[in-house]
This record gives C-alpha cells, sequence and structure tokens, in this order.
C-alpha cells in the first residue's frame, strides 16, 4: 500500500506542538481560491514548470527517451500520459527549472524518514502532522500510519478539510492526538463559490468528531478581497462562534490570507485568483475579540 505525497517539511512549528515533520498528502476535495499549496490538489503527480529560470538550452528534452517533452515558443510542454517519471529531464536542467511534485510512499518507507527526528520530537514535545491537500481520502494509508505511529509513540496531529466520509475520522480517532480542522466560511454559497463545495459535510462532520474525539483545534483562514469580503465579515465570524459553541472546541486559530503561493501556481500553469487581500491588523483584531467573547482561546496565526 502507497500513498501520494508531495513533501515531507522538517522542523515544522506552525502545525502542532513541538517542533514536527509535516507529511502533505496529494489529492483534495475542495480547491480553495487562496490554496497556498495548489500542488496538494491534483492527485496524480504534477510537473512544476519555473519558465523564468528557463534559458531555452533543451537539453531536458534530449534527455527524455519517451518523448514527453517538447520546447517550443512557449517554453516547455509536458505530456503525462508519456512520462515514466524517470527524472532524466530533472536531472539534465542546470538551472533547476523543473520539479515533480508528488513521489510513491509505502508505510515502512515514510516511518523510516520520520524516525529521523525522533530525538527532536521528544526533546520539543513534537511529532507529525499528516497534512496536505486532504490526507483523509487516502485513508487506507493513513490509517495503518497512526497505528504505526502510535505504537512508536510519537505524537499524531491530522490537519483535515473534513470534507470525507464521516467514518474516515471514525477510523482513525483513536489514534490522533490532535485534530486541526479547517472551518473556512459558514455561508453556503460563499463557500461553493470559493471553495469549490458546500459546507453541510465539513460542519456536520465537525460536530460528530466533537462527540469523539475531544482535541480539536479550529483553524480559520481570513480572506478579505477586493470586490467581495468573502469570509471578513462581522456575520461570518458571529455565524462561525454559533456553531462551535455547541461543541467541547475552545481554540481557535485565525490565519490571515498572504499570498506567498503565487510562484508556484505560475510554475504549475494554474490561474491565480488576484482579487484576495490580507485583512489589516485591526480587523484581524476585532475578529479575534469576537471569538474570544464567546469564550474561545483565539489566537492570530498558527
Ligand atoms: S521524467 Fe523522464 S519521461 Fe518524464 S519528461 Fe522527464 S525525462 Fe521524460
Ligand atoms: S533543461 Fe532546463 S533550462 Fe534547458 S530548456 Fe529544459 S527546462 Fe529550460
Amino acid at each position: 500500500m502507497e500513498a501520494l505525497i508531495f513533501n515531507i517539511q522538517r522542523f515544522s512549528i506552525h502545525d502542532g506542538p513541538g517542533i514536527r515533520n509535516t507529511v502533505f498528502f496529494k489529492g483534495c476535495p475542495l480547491s480553495c481560491k487562496w490554496c497556498h499549496n495548489p500542488e496538494s490538489i491534483n492527485r496524480e503527480i504534477d510537473y512544476l514548470y519555473n519558465k523564468g529560470s528557463c534559458i531555452g538550452c533543451r537539453e531536458c528534452e534530449r534527455a527524455c527517451q519517451y518523448g514527453a517533452l517538447t520546447f517550443g515558443e512557449e517554453g516547455l510542454k509536458w505530456d503525462r500520459d508519456k512520462c515514466v517519471f524517470c527524472e532524466e529531464c530533472i536531472i539534465s536542467c542546470v538551472n533547476s527549472a523543473i520539479q515533480f511534485a508528488g513521489k510513491y510512499y509505502d508505510v515502512e518507507g515514510l516511518i523510516g524518514e520520520i524516525e529521523k527526528e525522533r530525538i527532536i520530537f521528544e526533546e520539543s514535545g513534537g511529532g507529525v502532522t499528516l497534512s496536505g491537500g486532504e490526507p483523509l481520502i487516502q485513508i487506507d494509508f493513513i490509517e495503518k500510519l497512526v497505528k504505526e505511529l502510535k505504537a512508536r509513540n510519537i505524537h499524531v496531529t491530522v490537519d483535515t478539510c473534513g470534507a470525507v466520509p464521516f467514518n474516515h475520522f471514525e477510523r482513525i480517532a483513536d489514534y490522533v492526538d490532535l485534530f486541526l480542522y479547517d472551518f473556512k466560511i459558514f455561508d453556503e454559497y460563499t463557500h461553493r463559490k470559493y471553495t469549490g463545495i458546500g459546507n453541510e459535510l465539513i460542519i456536520d462532520n465537525l460536530l460528530k468528531l466533537d462527540r469523539i474525539h475531544k482535541n480539536i483545534l479550529c483553524r480559520i483562514p481570513v480572506i478579505k478581497g477586493k470586490s467581495d469580503k468573502i469570509n471578513a465579515v462581522d456575520e461570518n465570524m458571529t455565524n462561525t462562534c454559533e456553531v462551535l459553541k455547541n461543541t467541547d472546541i475552545r481554540k481557535v486559530n485565525l490565519l490571515p490570507y498572504h499570498s506567498t503561493a503565487v510562484h508556484k501556481y505560475y510554475k504549475l500553469n494554474m490561474e491565480y485568483y488576484e482579487d484576495m487581500s490580507r485583512p489589516s491588523d485591526e480587523e484581524m483584531e476585532r475578529f479575534r475579540k469576537m471569538f474570544e467573547y464567546y469564550g474561545f482561546e483565539a489566537k492570530i496565526g498558527g
């Protein structure tokens, strides 16, 4: 059994307690316009090409024995159907203009990578965070992995968007120390407009998960459009508080929008939705106080 993973980020300090390894799984049922890991959305290996670093030498094209690369006026074109992922093109490129996102791991191989940092986990109170994309869509692998991590006494955090069948949570809840649960937008129409799907399942799963797991931290990205306020409005925050007050969740992180992922959209040849901005510090503080008013321990940032 293998899972498709696009990054293992070591020394991570924002995805759970202590110093952690964050493992990013490919594939997501949502396609949020502000996604800062756009290479996570597709459940297949992605090809990233940085046209700005390419000098047009065509070494990659010559290195490919399978005819998967053609170089033209628009730069490099990749044919997924012909590619065998031998990585000869990547090796041949002196400017590192090409990279893949996505590599298959079996549980043993991934545990081997994670175990390299065990001392750091133990000394910092850290562990492993499973993120993405949405890790729980690869649930058979995740179930096996979390059982193995628990058997090794490694702290497990799962970062989820919540849009998976509830039995995926039931299968792993006993082996997870902390869930980071994303609650993006309360209004169904706005949620669908900006993430690609409705939020009914996500809210329903959050309420059900709260009944079977007592350590959930809610994370809310806060995004303000230039022509549309998206979720940076008082009404959205109040409605979110009204949902959360019916749970035992007490900790909320408000994550202001940032645009650091723009370059990845460019390399993936994906369109970036420009009409987004970071709420002001005053707005963020006002939202934080609203959560505090409802009794939550609210923090700005991860
Ligand atoms: S990975 Fe191999 S097959 Fe795929 S484009 Fe590069 S050289 Fe060609
Ligand atoms: S080898 Fe690198 S620099 Fe040369 S054409 Fe290919 S991508 Fe561009």
